[in-house]
C-alpha cells in the first residue's frame, strides 16, 4: 500500500540520509527543517496538494533537509523509479531548466555558508562553482537543447522566408492505375542545405507547436495549388477516374486547436475548392495522445465533407475501439508491411486482416510505398484499392505534378 499514516511529531525523513522516496501529502502538514549546532533552524512548510522530499529525488543527492509531521498526515510514496521514468520522458530543455533550478534549491538550503563565502562588499558567493551541477547526463539534455533550439529558430526563420515547398506524391486505383489524387509531402529548400525531408523537421515542429504554423502554411498552399491541379487533370480525363482528392499530414497539436475544423473550411470556402477532395491524413499516434479533442476536431471536418485517413496504419497502439469512435474514410496500410509482402507471409497476413477489417467497415484501403509491379498485383488481387509508391511515382513539386497530369 503507498499511504502512509503519521501522527503530528513523527519523522518523515532526515537529513543527510540517502532519498528512496518523495512523498505526496493528502492530507495534512510537515515541515521541512535543518539542525544546526543543536538547534532546528526552519526551511518551509508544505500542506496537502504539496509534496515532500522530492529534491532528494530529483538530483539523486541526500537529503538536504529533515521533515516531520506537525499534524496528523496521509502521505503516498513517490519512488525513485517513479520519479525518473517521467523525468526521462520530459522535453530536454526542460530537464536543463530542472537541472539549473535543482542547484539553486540545493545552494539555497545548504546552510550555514562555509567560510570565506560573504565578500567583503556584503555579497553572499553561490556555495557552488558555476558548471558543478552539470552531470553527463545534463550535458547530452543540453545537447539535445541546442540542436532542438537551433532547428526551431531556423524552422521559424523558414515560415518568414516561405523556403517550405509541397511536393505531391500521385495515389492511384489499384485495378486500373488511373490517377486517384496527391499527397502533399512538405519539403524544405534550405539556402544553404538544400532540400530538407520532413523526418528532419517535422519532429522538432511537433515538439515546439511550430507545426501549428506550418500546417496552416500547408493548407493555404493547397488553396493555391488543388485548382492548378483541377485544370491540369481536366486537360486529360482519360488519365483520371473520379474526381481527384488531395491529402495532407495533419498533427495532434493541429487537432487540439479548437479553430483547426474552421480554419480549413475557410480556406475551402474562399477558393471554391469542394470539401470532398481534401483527406487530412492523420496518425494513430496522434489520435491516441487526446482522443477526445481529435475525434471533435475530425468530426467536424467530416461534417464538413472532408475525408479522413488514418496513416501508418498497424504501427501505432491502435486500440480498436478508437475505430469505431472515430469519423474515418480511409485506411493507410504502411510501407513497412508493403515492403516485404512478396517474401514475408506475416507481412501479407496484416495486410490481408487490414483489408478484412476495412471491408467490414466499408472504407477503402490504400497501400504505400509499392515498389514493385508484383507488390501492385499482389494487393489489387486482394482488393486493395488504392496504392502509393515510386512504383507509380515519387514525389515531385507541383510545376513537374501538373506537367504529368496533362500529359
Ligand atoms: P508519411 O505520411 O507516411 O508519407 C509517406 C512517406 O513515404 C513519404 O516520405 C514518401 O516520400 C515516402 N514514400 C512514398 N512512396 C515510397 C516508396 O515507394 N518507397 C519508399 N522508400 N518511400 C516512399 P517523406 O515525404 O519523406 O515524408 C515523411 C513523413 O513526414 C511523412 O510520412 C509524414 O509523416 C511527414 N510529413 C510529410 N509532410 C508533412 C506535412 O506537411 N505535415 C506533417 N505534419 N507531416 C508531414
Ligand atoms: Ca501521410
Ligand atoms: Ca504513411
Ligand atoms: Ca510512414
Amino acid at each position: 500500500n503507498a499511504y502512509v499514516t503519521l501522527s503530528a511529531g513523527a519523522a518523515i525523513f532526515e537529513e543527510g540520509e540517502p532519498g528512496a522516496f518523495a512523498y505526496l501529502i493528502v492530507a495534512g502538514r510537515a515541515a521541512l527543517f535543518l539542525r544546526r549546532d543543536g538547534v532546528e533552524v526552519s526551511v518551509a512548510e508544505r500542506a496537502a496538494g504539496e509534496i515532500v522530499g522530492e529534491m532528494a529525488l530529483l538530483d539523486a543527492g541526500p537529503r538536504s533537509a529533515s521533515a516531520r509531521a506537525i499534524e496528523d498526515c496521509i502521505l503516498v510514496s513517490v519512488s525513485e523509479e517513479q520519479i525518473r521514468h517521467r523525468l526521462h520522458n520530459a522535453d530536454p530543455i526542460l530537464r536543463l531548466c530542472f537541472g539549473v533550478i535543482m542547484a539553486c534549491c540545493r545552494d539555497a538550503v545548504a546552510l550555514p555558508r562555509p567560510n570565506g563565502t560573504v565578500a567583503p562588499n556584503g555579497t553572499v558567493a553561490p556555495t557552488r562553482a558555476a558548471g558543478a551541477h552539470f552531470t553527463p547526463s545534463l550535458k547530452a539534455d543540453f545537447e539535445a537543447s541546442i540542436d532542438a533550439m537551433m532547428t526551431e529558430r531556423a524552422l521559424r526563420l523558414a515560415l518568414n522566408r516561405n523556403e517550405f515547398e509541397l511536393y505531391l506524391q500521385p495515389i492511384v486505383h489499384l485495378g486500373t492505375e488511373a490517377l486517384a489524387g496527391f499527397e502533399a509531402l512538405i519539403r524544405w529548400r534550405h539556402p544553404e542545405k538544400g532540400l530538407v525531408h520532413p523526418m528532419a523537421f517535422i519532429p522538432v515542429a511537433e515538439a515546439s507547436e511550430l507545426i501549428v504554423e506550418i500546417t496552416q502554411w500547408v493548407v493555404s498552399e493547397v488553396g493555391r495549388i488543388m485548382p492548378e491541379i483541377m485544370r491540369a487533370a481536366l486537360q486529360n480525363p482519360a488519365a483520371t477516374d473520379g474526381p481527384l482528392f488531395l491529402s495532407i499530414n495533419v498533427s495532434g497539436h493541429d487537432l487540439a486547436r479548437a479553430s483547426f475544423p474552421e480554419m480549413v473550411g475557410e480556406m475551402l470556402r474562399s477558393t471554391g475548392i469542394a470539401p470532398s477532395t481534401l483527406k487530412l491524413e492523420i496518425t494513430e499516434t496522434t489520435v491516441m495522445r487526446d482522443p477526445v479533442g481529435a475525434t471533435e476536431a475530425l468530426s467536424q471536418c467530416r461534417e464538413a465533407g472532408m475525408g479522413v485517413a488514418i496513416d501508418d496504419f498497424g504501427t501505432g497502439y491502435s486500440s480498436l475501439s478508437y475505430l469505431s469512435k472515430l469519423p474515418i474514410t480511409t485506411l493507410k496500410v504502411d510501407r513497412e508491411f508493403v515492403r516485404a509482402m512478396l517474401t514475408t507471409p506475416s507481412n501479407r497476413k496484416i495486410i490481408q486482416t487490414i483489408l478484412r477489417l476495412a471491408d467490414e467497415i466499408g472504407i477503402p484501403v490504400v497501400a504505400e510505398g509499392i515498389e514493385e509491379p508484383a507488390e501492385a498485383d499482389a494487393l489489387a488481387e486482394m482488393g486493395c484499392a488504392y496504392g502509393q509508391g515510386y512504383r507509380f511515382g515519387r514525389p515531385v513539386p507541383l510545376a513537374e505534378t501538373l506537367a504529368l497530369t496533362k500529359a
